[in-house]
């Protein structure tokens, strides 16, 4: 039986996924890749939390993404427990954190967990062109340049898993859009998710606590509640919570507004202490350090956010410190975010993730317009739709 070509654009998390579960004696595989090397977002996540997914309720998880119905059917193709098994299989074990995250085993490091892909890509006999940056599609090959000349590289089929917008460094440069609207496919344009929030700090409060965490916080917005842990930086926050509050925000047009609390899980014996304090002289300072254990940093933050006489009110510091208002001025730039919303309208595609227009062209990952918080959610739709689209490949050929 004659293997067929499958061209995979883009050597990235999708692609790699992709290309390690595609049959070898079905399909001979090639990655086209535009960097020198594969996977470079892939390592760029490994260096942040590397949260592969997450081990939440199958039914909550499709809710985490925008729109949830698109995502649904591969994440229940392919949930975590398939991602779980897929690592697994590579050598690579994974743990769920208390947070529910779920990451490779401690002290694997994230090129190992590549390496792990790629060995797989290595027994699969795949073929892998790095340096080589896909231009356009014809009728049965592609063009492709490796900055110098260009040559023509022959498919039967091709899967587009050319990324999002976002680092363009790892090689993510969403170059891909001018194209595909000369294709006839509707796009939009890329726009920042999971990304940092602007707000002007005084001079003081940015030199001495850009870097610091602040721990056990709750971030409301527009009534939304994200639970977590930010990190103050020069221009303003980012974290779990801020990237999660970034649609909401959005939504508030020029007047962008968050309420922080930074006592969301305090216990009944300390805030009965913390109020018998506040009936003494005792100083505020002392009260909020001894009777609250607030951090230094969420002492300095709430004096940022407030003026004196409200952090003086010994009436309302209680309520104060439940509900300080952030005005927030902007986001980071688009280059800064952990992924981007835009791209390829999901209407374009059928159930098996192939072009209506363009049958026998598939399109898998961020390049897709859905969106989804951090904390595994990103990896885990990548590996689903890779998963599911093999599965598809894998069984109607030949
Ligand atoms: C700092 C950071 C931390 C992150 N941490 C996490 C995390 O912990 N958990 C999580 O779930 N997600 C995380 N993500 C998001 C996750 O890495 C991405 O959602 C995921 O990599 C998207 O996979 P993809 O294959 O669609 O695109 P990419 O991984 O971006 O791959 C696209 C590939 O296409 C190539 N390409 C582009 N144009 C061309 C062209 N014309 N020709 C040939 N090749 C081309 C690119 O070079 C790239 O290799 C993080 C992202 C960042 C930036």
């Amino acid at each position: 039986m004659e293997r067929s070509k499958v061209l995979i654009i883009g050597g990235g998390s999708a692609g790699l996924y992709l290309a390690s579960m595609l049959n070898p004696l079905k399909h001979h595989i090639t990655i086209v890749e535009g960097q020198k090397t594969l996977g470079r977002k892939f390592l760029v996540a490994g260096k942040g939390g590397f949260n592969l997914s997450h081990s939440i309720a199958l039914k909550e998880m499709v809710l985490k993404y925008e729109p949830s119905g698109f995502i649904k059917p591969f994440i229940r193709k392919h949930p975590a427990s398939s991602l779980i098994i897929y690592f697994k299989n590579l050598g690579i074990d994974t743990y769920t954190g208390s947070s529910g995250k779920i990451f490779p085993v401690r002290g694997v490091k994230p090129v190992e967990v590549l390496n792990a892909i790629k060995k797989r890509l290595s027994d699969n006999r795949v073929n892998v062109l790095t340096n080589t940056r896909w231009i356009s599609t014809h009728q049965t090959s592609i063009t492709a340049t490796d900055g110098t000349n260009d040559s023509n590289i022959p498919y039967d089929v091709i899967v587009y898993a050319l990324g999002g917008a976002s680092w363009k460094k790892t090689g993510s440069d969403g170059g891909w859009l001018g194209a595909f609207r000369q294709m006839g496919l509707e796009t939009s344009a890329f726009k920042a998710s999971n990304c940092g929030i602007e707000i002007s700090w005084s001079d003081h409060f940015c030199e001495t606590w850009h870097g610091a965490p602040v721990k056990n916080i709750t971030m409301t917005c527009n009534g939304n509640i994200q639970q977590g842990e930010i990190v103050i930086t020069r221009s303003g926050m980012e974290g779990p919570p801020v990237y999660a509050s970034n649609g909401c925000l959005r939504k508030q047009g020029n007047d962008m507004k968050l309420v922080i609390n930074l006592i969301p899980s305090i216990s009944s014996g300390k805030i009965n202490s913390f109020r018998s304090a506040l009936k003494s002289s005792k100083s505020m300072n002392s009260i909020l350090k001894n009777k609250l254990r607030l951090s230094k940093v969420k002492m300095a933050l709430v004096k940022e956010l407030i003026d004196k006489d409200a952090y003086q009110n010994r009436q309302s510091i209680e309520e104060t410190l439940k509900s300080c208002p952030i005005k927030v001025t902007g986001f980071r730039p688009i280059d800064e975010a952990i992924s981007t919303i835009g791209g390829l309208e999901l209407n374009e595609v059928d159930e098996n993730l192939m072009l209506k227009k363009l049958p026998g062209q598939y399109v898998i990952g961020e390049m897709l317009n859905w969106d989804a918080p951090t904390g595994g959610y990103l990896l885990q739709a990548c590996y689903s739709m890779a998963a599911s689209l093999a599965d598809h490949l894998n069984d109607n050929s030949g």
